[in-house]
């Protein structure tokens, strides 16, 4: 088959490589339907995240169709076609039993981290893809959702809603300020509207990022480059600081940004990959009763948001910004990486 192989920082290829098998009888195999390019493989491909070695197949996101089943699997069959969550979890382990799926330990040796996909497993940039854990980690595409669609469920959606919402505590009524408007900023503020805000603020360096954010929900929009961006967050919150900042970039200065807005006793909810050290002082932080949040995306709302979509509550179709067959992938690679020329925000090979 063909698949988007990683050769270390910088370099990648659309590649030969062997069809994935079934090692384990709780896996399937999943011909991929749609797939897309997340912030986290451009992290991935600057070298940020180490743990992912030469010759890993990339991407975590994907919307299939079964075409192999392990011989334990008994609720999927062949011709299902299923969303993959970013990560695979057994669901019977210490971890998964406290929510923390990322951190499944499963039954094959690994210990955490180990099953997400385009990290220490191949992932779904590829015609096939083997899914561990299939049983509980893929959801059946319900009628009236496209692949395309579904596809924003693997990763972004959950992580907007899990690590900066969720984690972030929203409660009706809060100030919330987005630091990023990109894919996963945007999905942040899509579901923060399920928790009641009552203003969201998007800041982005872009400012047609902001424009974007308006259509996902985003009352405010701030561009970071204004030289006051923090008195005109602090003007739309009487002075005091917002309730909730969320972190959706992933580098030391948009951290530093939700510390300079949020309210005493307010929350920060870091949802981007850091490449790097972020240094701040505690004692600031602890002098005015910040908490602060972070995590890898567990995806155990991903259910939840499936039926949210299903029903147009959360509208999927405004994040896919370009369509490319499979075999476009390092054209859509270099597309998404110039996301502030062309407007990309979810490029969708198919
Ligand atoms: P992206 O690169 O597409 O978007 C980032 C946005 O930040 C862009 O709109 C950009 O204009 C804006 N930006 C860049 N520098 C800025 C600055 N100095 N000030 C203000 N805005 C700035 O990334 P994405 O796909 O939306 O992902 C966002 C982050 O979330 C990444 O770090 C990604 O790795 C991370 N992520 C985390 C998880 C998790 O499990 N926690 C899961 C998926 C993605
Ligand atoms: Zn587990």
């Amino acid at each position: 088959m063909k698949a988007l192989v990683f050769h270390g920082p910088g370099e990648k290829s659309w590649d030969d490589v062997p069809d994935p098998t079934i090692l384990q009888p709780t896996d399937v195999i999943v011909k991929i339907d749609a797939t897309t390019i997340c912030g986290t493989d451009l992290h991935i491909l600057k070298g940020d995240v180490p743990a992912v070695e030469k010759g890993r197949i990339l991407g975590h996101e994907g919307v299939g169709t079964i075409t192999e089943i392990g011989s334990a699997v008994t609720t999927l069959a062949v011709g299902d076609q299923v969303i993959l969550s970013c990560i695979s979890a057994c669901g019977k382990c210490d971890f998964c039993k406290h929510g923390v799926h990322s951190h499944c330990l499963g039954d094959e040796g690994a210990s955490g981290i180990g099953w997400i996909f385009g990290h220490l497993i191949d992932g779904t940039q590829a015609e096939f893809v083997r899914v561990p854990y299939a049983e509980t980690s893929v959801y059946k595409l319900p009628s009236g959702v496209t692949p395309e669609q579904g596809v924003v469920l693997s990763d972004i959606l959950p992580t907007g809603h899990e690590i900066g919402i969720r984690y972030g505590n929203v409660k009706p009524g809060d100030v919330v300020a987005v630091v990023g408007a990109g894919p996963v900023g945007l999905a942040t503020i899509a579901t923060s509207g399920l928790y009641g805000p009552s203003r969201v603020i998007a800041i982005d360096i872009d400012p047609n990022r902001i424009e974007q954010a308006k259509a996902f929900g985003a009352t405010d929009g701030v561009v970071s480059s204004d030289a006051d961006w923090k008195d005109q967050v602090l003007a739309m919150t009487d002075g005091l600081g917002v309730d909730v900042a969320i972190e959706a970039v992933g580098i030391p200065q948009t951290f530093q940004m939700c510390l300079d807005v949020v309210r005493p006793a307010g929350h920060v909810a870091n949802v981007g990959v850091h490449g790097a050290p972020v240094e701040f002082a505690l004692q600031d932080l602890w002098i005015s009763n910040i908490n602060v949040s972070m995590g890898l995306v567990n995806t155990d709302t991903l259910g939840v948001l499936l039926k949210l979509v299903a029903q147009r509550r959360i509208d999927p179709d405004l994040f896919i910004s370009h369509r490319f067959a499979l075999d476009d992938i390092i054209e859509a690679y270099d597309v998404f990486g110039r996301a502030a020329e062309t407007k990309a925000l979810k490029v969708v090979l198919q």
